[in-house]
């Protein structure tokens, strides 16, 4: 039976940059398994933003980390393409000011520099009809990366360090003895031994396999929609958000501009809603009217894997010594995908996470009933 040392279960941004981490420092013998092609889960379906400007200090200690990892990473991986364009939240309201007011004041204590913009100030920012904008906070440290993008270079920069991947390869069990996780079983009944570790980062799938093995873990599967046009002219550089309606626009370097909008959809449903495209359109042209004259190329649903108190799932899980998970990040594991990834490896060859805010991610604080809060600023 063939040995592999590490086995890592998902080819989406969690599992491939745990995969990068590992081969760095010189693990040898790693393999990553995909059901089926490497961002064919919600990598491949994401938007591509990237933000330390949260509401708890353990998504925002851990992004600036990862934001650092962002762009260290466009510098060792050729074709990665991190630009810190930033992110700008369209707000409506005097509500909503007063509130985005307080978030900036604790973003800027953590040391994120998130600002408040004025019409004017908006104005010079990005090419925009105000209608109702009354004001904007504005965070220069966050951007965007291609996932299109990503998923190519990482996948070329991960054959050069030697990691294996292998794609239309399901996993269909973990198999555990004596409290290890002794083997995997692929599709078709080959069992490959594992002399390592197991990294379960298969996405809102996590849950299936884990649940095989006695583990339990809430996580939804939280349908989003997001649209992509063909090329055009770039015009518009941070990623915009109208707050009031939580639809979004952003603009990669390969020139397609994605959007998205809140359009609620039963959980685990993929069909696809003409209304989404309505909202989408209509809340967007009304800021950018550009967008009515470009193609819309293809529509797509992707999900958030989304846990109850929507920060995300990291470290070891009970009774399996070396078994590691990544996931439940809620809408944001994209961004989160270097940090986590290299705390991954951290907790492979370490024992622990570097980080201390990592720790608070453990599994269990949901059955011991300390679930993560946002800032007391959100009441
Ligand atoms: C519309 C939309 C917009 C988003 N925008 C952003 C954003 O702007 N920024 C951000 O940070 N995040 C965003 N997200 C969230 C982000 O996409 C996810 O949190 C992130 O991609 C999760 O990555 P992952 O590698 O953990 O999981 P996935 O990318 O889902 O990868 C898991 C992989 O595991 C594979 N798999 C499953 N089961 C098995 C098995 N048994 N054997 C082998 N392989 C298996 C799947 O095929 C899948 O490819 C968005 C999500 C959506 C849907």
């Amino acid at each position: 039976m063939q040995l592999i040392e590490v086995a890592i279960i998902g080819g989406g941004s969690t599992g491939l940059m745990t995969a990068y981490y590992l081969a760095k420092e010189g693990i040898k013998n790693i393999h990553v398994f995909e059901e089926k092609y490497l961002g064919f889960g919600s990598t491949g379906r994401c938007a591509g933003g990237i933000r330390a400007s949260f509401a708890s200090d353990v998504h925002i200690k851990l992004m600036k980390e990862s934001i650092s990892k962002w762009l260290s990473l466009k510098e060792e991986i050729i074709g990665l393409d991190f630009v810190q364009d930033g992110y700008l939240w369209l707000l409506t309201t005097e509500e909503l000011v007063e509130l985005h007011k307080k978030l900036s004041a604790y973003q800027n204590s953590l040391g994120v520099p998130t600002r408040m913009l004025d019409r004017d100030e908006i104005r010079n920012l990005v090419p925009i009809e105000m209608n109702d904008v009354i004001a904007a906070l504005y965070d220069p440290m966050a951007g965007k990366a291609s996932p299109l993008k990503f998923l190519g270079s990482v996948r070329r920069r991960l054959r050069e360090l030697g990691v294996a991947i292998h794609e239309y390869t399901p996993v269909t069990e973990v198999r555990v003895s004596g409290g290890r996780a002794c083997s995997i079983v692929l599709d078709g009944g080959r069992e490959i031994r594992v002399g390592g570790y197991v990294v379960v980062a298969a996405g809102v799938w996590s849950k299936d396999l884990l649940e095989k093995l006695g583990v339990k873990i809430p996580l939804k599967k939280d349908p989003h929609h997001l649209l992509v046009t063909e090329k055009y002219t770039h015009f518009i550089k941070p990623l915009v958000i109208h707050k009031e309606t939580g639809s979004y626009i952003v603009q990669h370097e390969t020139g397609s501009l994605l959007v998205g909008a809140e359009f609620p959809v039963p959980e685990g449903d993929e069909t696809l809603r003409y209304g989404y495209l309505k909202k989408a359109v209509t809340i967007m042209s009304r800021y950018f009217p550009q967008i009515l004259g470009i193609n819309l190329l293809r529509v797509w649903i992707g999900y958030y894997e989304v846990t109850p108190d929507h920060h995300p799932i990291v470290g070891g899980v009970p009774h399996i010594e070396n078994l590691v998970t990544a996931t439940g990040f809620s809408g944001h594991g994209y961004m989160m995908a270097p940090v986590i990834g290299e705390e991954l490896k951290n907790i492979i060859l370490e024992g622990k996470p570097r980080i201390p805010e990592t720790k608070e991610l453990r599994l269990e604080r949901f059955e011991e009933g300390k679930l993560l809060k946002e800032s007391a600023i959100f009441g």
